[in-house]
């Protein structure tokens, strides 16, 4: 199959050649006809399996040849990074066209919430938006959603975990009842077949292989302790040879911490949490992608969002609670048909982790041995983490009183 099967207008198949498709993936495959058939759907597909592109090209098209010039579609996304990204993809796509979008997300200053405002009374055709920022936008009266033929709820299980769940059905109040939904998701737990039941109609259903990642991510894992993990992140950064990489820890204090060491020992690094002002972010973001920074580490916020080409290395720096999000993590990897590595650093703590891990992905992670110099380095037993039993008081917290053993802490 190719893309001139679908019979897209021509302007947008020239920006989808020029943007280096050539073969649909199998999202696109199957999406592409049913979106044009008009009906509405619900898709089990990760990041990377291209299904931005998926609901973007069936919708472009319909605005290429019904010409609006008003707001006919809106596409609800959990974050500003994949909001932002998804409009990118717009303008790569719609190059040719003349179809407008405007990306419309929080955090930012005075001026963006300004800029965004223009772009919204200009009638763009397309609104890709966070909810949040959108209800804003919609009580300020500057919005009108008459005219949307198309909603489109991407991530929408990442939605529902930010709890953007009111606000979408707030937002979905505004839109006329007559539209056509599409319902994107990693993940299908419960929540989303009811959120699903409630506002698409007669969906057509489509399920790509979830949770498996990309054939082409190398993955491995290191049994070791504490200690020696930061020990081995630096070898591997520094002795591994690999151009790009991101690392991801579970929290934020991690991040910083780990931040200050790799900054000791002269990798250039920069850390991604959301302390960070949205300029900021967008900065190491940009310097990341255009491969002026080779290092990023970040929390599992970076995990979603990130479309960057060419990454060749992911470390997780700890075992992700959520089996899904370990797939979401190394998925920044091998993108699109490349090839890269995704390492795993497994303590004795998150072995059961692991196993949810492979038993997930269906298969055992290749174990690599430690560096000889690395295996010497001794394992100092973990002080327990501040709130595990003992309030700020000096009293027991009651909850875990009698309790044998402390809980974990928290992930995340
Ligand atoms: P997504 O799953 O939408 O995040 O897309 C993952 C990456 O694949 C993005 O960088 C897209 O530009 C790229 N992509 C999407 N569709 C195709 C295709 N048919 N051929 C090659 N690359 C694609």
């Amino acid at each position: 199959m190719t893309f001139q099967d679908f019979n897209f207008n021509e302007q947008l198949l020239e920006g989808v050649l020029s943007m280096g498709y050539t073969t649909p993936t199998p999202i696109q495959a199957m999406a592409i006809p049913a979106i044009l058939n008009g009906d509405d759907l619900i898709a089990c597909a990760q990041t990377g399996t291209g299904k931005t592109a998926s609901y973007l090209l069936p919708v472009l098209n319909y605005i290429c040849n019904t010409h609006k010039h008003h707001t006919t579609a809106l596409i609800l996304a959990p974050t500003r990074e994949l909001a932002q990204q998804i409009d990118q993809q717009v303008e790569g796509l719609a190059y040719f066209t003349g179809v407008s979008s405007q990306a419309v997300f929080g955090g930012g200053d005075g001026m963006a919430y300004e800029q965004q405002r223009r772009g919204i009374q200009n009638n763009v055709n397309i609104i890709i938006a966070t909810p949040g920022r959108l209800i804003a936008h919609l009580t300020s009266g500057v919005l009108k959603f008459n005219d949307i033929t198309h909603l489109v709820l991407d991530e929408a299980d990442r939605m529902l975990d930010m709890g953007f769940s009111d606000d979408i059905m707030r937002i979905i109040g505004y839109l006329p009842k007559k539209r056509q939904t599409l319902l994107f998701s990693a993940t299908m737990p419960g929540r989303i077949r009811t959120l699903a039941n409630a506002i698409l109609t007669d969906p057509q259903q489509i399920n790509i292989a979830i949770s498996q990642p990309a054939a082409g991510i190398d993955q491995q894992i290191y049994r070791l302790h504490d200690g020696q993990k930061t020990p081995l992140l630096k070898k591997l950064l520094k002795d591994g040879g690999y151009l790009s990489s991101i690392i991801f820890a579970s929290r934020k204090e991690i991040v910083k911490s780990l931040y200050k060491e790799l900054k000791s020992a002269h990798i250039s690094v920069a850390a991604f949490h959301s302390d960070l002002q949205q300029g900021e972010r967008e900065e190491i973001l940009l310097k990341f992608k255009n491969k002026q920074l080779p290092v990023i580490i970040g929390t599992d916020a970076l995990s979603r969002g990130i479309d960057v080409e060419g990454i060749d290395l992911v470390v997780n720096y700890d075992v992700p609670g959520d089996p899904e999000d370990y797939v979401h993590r190394i998925g920044r990897t091998a993108r699109a048909a490349t090839t890269g590595t995704a390492i795993t650093f497994v303590n004795d703590r998150d072995l059961k982790r692991l196993k949810s891990i492979e038993q997930l992905i269906e298969k055992p992670i290749t174990e690599k041995e430690l560096p000889e110099d690395l295996k010497s380095i001794e394992h100092v037993k973990e002080e327990r983490p501040a709130g595990s039993g003992q309030r700020r008081d000096g009293k027991r917290n009651p909850k875990r009183f009698g309790k044998k053993k402390p809980p974990r802490p928290a992930a995340g």
